[in-house]
């Protein structure tokens, strides 16, 4: 009969941690002293017994014994073996039934066969398992000093930021698309679903490689690492020594906004008049808003920053452009026939979306199974589904509406929602922001409008 050497690395590294080869080579010792014939030498590498996670050698090591290959098993300490319960009563089984011997470098013999050696195993045993719980809790510690510490402790690479020579810096394609979709979120109040499909329609990736769905754009737009902030357990608890993508100042204005903005749980498109409207003449890039340090607004372009002009004179501009061109009686014909306003859509979107949303805060409190929200949630991601379509195909043939056309046309204007204003501009006409010889004053000429 032969017997097995059996090692196990587990994730924590501590002073009185044996490695695996540390653990090999006393085992070997121990079977030559004691004259054991090793046919097997087997090991489970970096997984931690107490997580679950199965051990492909383990399981190796029953059907092994199990077979009648052998009835040794030489181990380091009996805590190599089993970590858990279950797992003891696992072998003291195979033991029972084949007969085995657990030779150990640090607690002596183990002989399962016997009623004190079964006891002695499960002692020992109980106290791996006591030990691998305390290791877990010193673990906790540790990374919260790390935190305190302003360490950024991450095992999944955050979007925006890697590891590089134990420090963590920026990848810069990431943070600057992180500054962008910030902005959009909290300072443009673009709604979540629409920062997830900015992203999506660039291809940009998620760090694993994938598109981004709703919960991830979620917890990209909520992680307080980007300002700098270190935090366990989601509380803040210290400065982080990485480059922050926003101060914290202006991140913690934001979180209140965001706080009101749920509260009044309203749809929130776009607040300004043409910001996903306009593009940039030189790239083609999308304008959005940027808050300039004077408090003022500018357009921007979002792709290249190649061009950045004041909000007020562009949005008169194009406001005079739209009452001119509606006192064309070929206009008018031409829209006539147009469906009616997409307003009530949005409206019912935003509706179902804050419902969705309040059921994935269940997941994060704990208070509903993620299997349980999935179930629940289908319903309403198919009407969303449903109304996206729906605004997509009257997007697609946009809408004056008829009483715009008749009587007071400028003071009607004047009375429009933001959004049936927009909608009435993207059916009319293309918006260009070129670039500007002058910055210093206002060129009309460097707005390109083009007609429908
Ligand atoms: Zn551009």
């Amino acid at each position: 009969m032969g017997a097995i050497i059996y090692t196990r690395q587990s994730l924590e590294k501590t002073g009185m941690e044996a490695g695996v080869s540390r653990q090999l080579k006393d085992c070997r010792a121990l079977a030559k002293r004691k004259n054991f014939d090793v046919i097997a030498e087997l090991s489970d590498n970096d997984i931690s017994a107490t997580t679950g996670v199965p051990r492909p050698s383990f399981e190796k090591l029953l059907r092994f014994v199990e077979s009648g290959g052998a009835d040794t098993v030489i181990v380091w300490h009996p805590d190599r073996l089993y970590r858990k319960l279950t797992d003891l009563v696992r072998i003291t089984e195979v033991a029972q039934q084949h007969g085995l011997t657990i030779a150990s470098v640090q607690a002596g013999d183990v002989d399962l066969n016997t009623p004190a050696g079964r006891m002695s195993a499960s002692i020992l045993g109980a106290v791996a398992t006591h030990e691998g719980e305390h290791r877990t809790e010193r673990q906790r510690a540790a990374y919260r000093q790390k935190a305190e510490a302003g360490e950024w402790h991450f095992s999944r690479r955050p979007f925006g930021y890697r590891r590089e020579g134990g420090k963590v810096v920026q990848v810069p394609e990431e943070a600057e698309v992180l500054n962008t979709v910030l902005n959009m979120y909290y300072a443009e109040e673009v709604p979540r679903y629409a920062v997830m499909r900015y992203l999506n329609d660039r291809q940009i990736l998620t760090p694993m490689g994938k598109p981004w769905g709703i919960i991830q754009v979620r917890d990209l737009l909520t992680n307080s690492h980007y300002a700098g902030i270190s935090t366990y357990n989601g509380v803040e608890i210290g400065k982080g020594n990485w480059e922050p993508i926003v101060d914290a100042q202006t991140w913690h204005s934001w979180q209140s906004g965001a706080a009101k903005r749920k509260r009044k749980s309203t749809f929130t498109a776009a607040k300004h008049l043409l910001t996903g409207i306009a593009r940039c003449a030189e790239c083609d890039g999308v304008i959005y808003v940027k808050h300039r340090a004077d408090k003022k607004l500018s357009y921007f372009c979002s792709e290249k920053g190649c061009v950045q002009r004041s909000m007020t004179p562009v949005d008169e501009l194009v406001s005079e452009a739209v009452l001119l061109r509606l006192q064309d009686p070929a206009v008018v014909a031409a829209f006539r026939t147009q469906p009616a306003p997409t307003d009530h859509l949005y409206t019912e979107r935003a509706a179902a979306q804050a419902r969705l949303d309040d059921r994935a805060e269940l997941i994060a409190d704990g208070t509903l199974t993620a299997q349980a929200v999935r179930e629940a949630a289908k319903p309403l991601r198919a009407r969303i589904k449903r109304i996206d379509e729906q605004i997509a195909s009257s997007d697609a043939t946009d809408l004056i509406p008829m009483d715009l056309l008749t009587g007071d046309t400028r003071a009607k204007w004047a009375a429009y929602s933001l959004a049936r204003k927009r909608a009435v501009i993207r059916t009319l006409m293309e918006v260009r922001i070129a670039t500007q010889g002058n910055t210093r004053v206002f060129d009309g000429e460097a707005i390109i409008l083009i007609w429908a």
